[in-house]
């Protein structure tokens, strides 16, 4: 079972990934839990990019691509041949949705993405108001001017959203208390994997 957490920044992603990696581990289940960027030297590139100066969209682009290449490779296709439940911060819909705002076609990268990394059985998109997302990541990753970062974000968000329709896709109303998120993270999954 593979199950991805994505949204835009301040929509508790991180904190979400690790209380649904508990709850399942509780339950039994072997849990790997991993995130992107990784922590791979592709990965480590791109966090330290924002220090140290962004990269183009294009470098940006294909280092993204290298990083999921290894993750898929390492962790994530050696885990479900496993059995076991993989569990995401972030994936390729993350490059659609962050490298779609920086001006690629988002059709495009998922196609690149597709034809090597595997689809989700669940995607979990955490949503959030863009005002209170604004207001909960206050000046984290404000490397651009307050108007940029809400276009940028407002963009993120829209992508996101158009993935909604799909059948492996849940919304999570992230505009609750974290418990209350959890709750309808459980209520998304399926019986098989909530034992
Ligand atoms: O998930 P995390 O909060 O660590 O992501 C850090 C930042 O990396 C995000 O704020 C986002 O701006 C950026 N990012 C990106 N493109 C991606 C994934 C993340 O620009 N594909």
């Amino acid at each position: 079972m593979f199950i991805v957490i994505e949204g835009i920044d301040g929509t508790g992603k991180s904190t979400q990934a690790k209380r649904l990696a508990e709850y399942l581990e509780a339950k039994g289940q072997t849990v790997v839990s991993s995130f992107e960027p990784t922590d791979g030297p592709w990965g480590t590139l791109l966090r330290n990019s924002a220090e140290t100066g962004r990269l183009s969209p294009e470098e940006e682009l294909e280092t993204f691509i290298k990083d999921r290449r290894e993750h898929v490779s390492k962790k994530i296709a050696p885990a479900l041949a496993q059995g076991k439940i993989v569990i995401l911060d972030r994936y390729y819909f993350s490059t659609m949705a962050y490298q779609g705002a920086r001006g690629f076609d988002p059709t495009e990268i998922r196609k690149k993405n597709e034809a090597f990394a595997p689809v989700p059985d669940l995607l979990l998109i955490l949503d959030l108001d863009l005002d209170k997302a604004l207001s909960r990541i206050g000046g984290r990753g404000a490397g651009t001017n307050e108007f940029e970062r809400r276009e940028n974000l407002s963009r993120c968000r829209e992508i996101f959203l158009s993935l909604a329709s799909e059948s492996f896709v849940r919304i999570i109303d992230t505009d609750k208390s974290p418990d209350e998120v959890t709750e309808s993270i459980i209520a998304a999954l399926p019986t098989s994997t909530c034992g």
